[in-house]
């Protein structure tokens, strides 16, 4: 801890006695010095002059070529001593203007005078949340699309549903919620033994640990995201990750004894798994006005399959040799239903396997060799590697509860998506980043903040700054002026406080 702390009192101390030039996160484009500076009480009584026209943005930008979606994020802004200029050509210029301001006006109390002209370098920014194994709730998930936002982060991937929970309330199927959503175990280690699930207890059961989203939630989230700009890509799992739905409704499961020995798959030999699937999709699609719904496809360890009379019924009535064929038939047919109802599919690079649907986006966790794969094959992809981008693997080997590989921040800031791969036609289908949070050994609000921060600071960096404006040393300075600010909000940030 002795570095950091160093660090800090070299960060903070004197506090603000020389304003630094920028300390935003993530790096702008472009950053002018103006002359003189002017205190926050000042600017207070400025205002604003806000001009939204692309036109005007356009003439800013003198002749570089920006993406459509490019120039609906950009902006201009200029902070004087008479107030601050903002222009842009959408609403989601201005919003990123003004996070730019906040978190100008959070970290020093006197701003130099400046200029910024500013676009992101990826569509695709965000953090994914997994709720299923350990439940934090609305208040969590707002919580962090704020912090999200001042990233200039724009999308939060739902993990709602998985083996230890299903956390998303279906009109349809109300057992889902009633009879899984709950345990008598609050850490998921006390309850899933060897791989199997543990026993779940009914919904108002005294002393139960769980817990899951309303319609009522999901449109309070939705709403808390939609004004910042951010989207919300739900996730329903399929085939695999489904020993809660096997558990409400066992007739799901393969036509063998127990549902067979694989204790997560679906059975995709029989028409009733179809019908159930299509129906949460409906009722998720009117939930979620997102055009990707996230298939999930991860994880099916398919032996079931292999001696299900349903399963092998359905690869000889469609020709199928395998059982990655067998995956890849439900996959598609599942993209198909999307397509239907406007949606695209996204999914884990087991999608891959057996045959990609045609459309879907890939979201590559296995390295990054799946992902490239895909991009050559025409398809987008969202880089989520393991081992720079699971947020669930420890920062550091003493830390509490630690576990996978070691990413500290400088492995998280040191990912580059755009590799040697990649080709320059094809650079356009790698749609971002992606920060996965999942919570095996994250069990409550605290532990999951310490995972998250601020290693996600780092992954909107990746995301928005261009590659020349990246630089670790900087980033680091950076990145601790923006921890001791988000932890006087009440956010906890590794090293949390009480380990320093
Ligand atoms: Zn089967």
């Amino acid at each position: 801890m002795k570095r950091i702390l160093i660090a800090l009192a070299l960060a903070f101390g004197p506090m603000n006695a020389q304003p630094q030039p920028t300390n935003l996160i993530p790096a702008p484009v472009e950053y002018s010095v103006r002359p003189g500076s002017v205190s926050l009480d000042k600017l207070a009584g400025q205002g604003e002059k806000v001009r939204i026209s692309p036109k005007a943005l356009l003439r800013r930008l003198e002749g570089r070529k920006l993406a459509d979606w490019q120039l609906k994020s950009a902006y201009w802004l200029e902070l004087g001593k008479k107030g601050v200029k903002i222009v842009a050509a959408d609403e989601e210029g201005v919003f990123y203007a003004r996070q730019t301001l906040k978190m100008m006006a959070s970290v020093d109390s006197t701003l130099t005078c400046c200029t910024i002209l500013d676009w992101p370098r990826f569509p695709y920014r965000g953090v994914m949340l997994d709720e299923s194994r350990h439940f934090q709730g609305k208040s969590f998930v707002m919580k962090q699309l704020e912090m999200m936002a001042l990233l200039k982060m724009n999308r939060f991937h739902f993990h709602l549903v998985d083996n230890p929970g299903w956390r998303v309330q279906i009109d349809a199927y109300p057992r889902l919620t009633k009879l899984t959503a709950w345990r008598p175990q609050a850490f998921f280690w006390d309850w899933e033994k060897n791989e199997i699930g543990g026993p779940f207890v009914e919904e108002g059961t005294p002393g139960a640990y769980g817990g899951y989203y309303t319609k009522q939630d999901i449109a309070d989230i939705l709403s808390f995201a939609d004004e910042r700009h951010i989207e919300v890509i739900p996730e329903i799992e399929m085939p695999g990750h489904n020993y809660e739905t096997r558990y409400a409704f066992p007739e799901l499961a393969c036509s063998l004894p127990g549902g067979g020995k694989d204790p997560w798959e679906l059975c995709p030999g029989k028409e009733s798994t179809f019908e159930f699937l299509e129906k949460v999709l409906l009722e998720i699609f009117d939930m979620f006005p997102s055009q990707y719904i996230h298939i999930g496809g991860d994880e099916a360890r398919k032996n079931n399959w292999k001696l299900c009379p349903d399963c092998q019924a359905r690869m000889k009535a469609e020709g199928l040799e395998s059982v990655e064929g067998l995956q890849s038939y439900m996959i598609k047919r599942m993209e198909r239903f999307a397509h239907e109802h406007g949606k695209r599919i996204i999914g884990w690079d087991e999608i891959l396997q057996g045959g990609l649907a045609p459309d879907a986006t890939v979201m590559s966790w296995h390295g990054i060799e799946a992902g490239l794969q895909a991009v050559r094959e025409g398809h987008d992809v969202i880089f989520t590697p393991t081992h720079y981008y699971y947020l669930d693997y420890h920062q550091d080997p003493a830390q509490f509860r630690p576990v996978g590989r070691h990413v500290p921040l400088e492995k998280v800031y040191s990912f580059e998506p755009i590799t040697e791969g990649v080709s320059e036609a094809d650079a356009h289908h790698v749609l971002g980043v992606q920060g996965n949070l999942w919570t095996e050994h994250v069990q409550d609000a605290w532990h999951a903040e310490m995972m998250l921060y601020p290693r996600v600071f780092a992954i909107a960096e990746t995301g928005w700054s261009q590659t020349e404006r990246k630089d670790w040393h900087d980033f680091e300075r950076r990145a601790l002026a923006l921890s001791n600010v988000a932890r006087k909000w009440g956010y906890t940030v590794y090293p949390p406080l009480s380990q320093q």
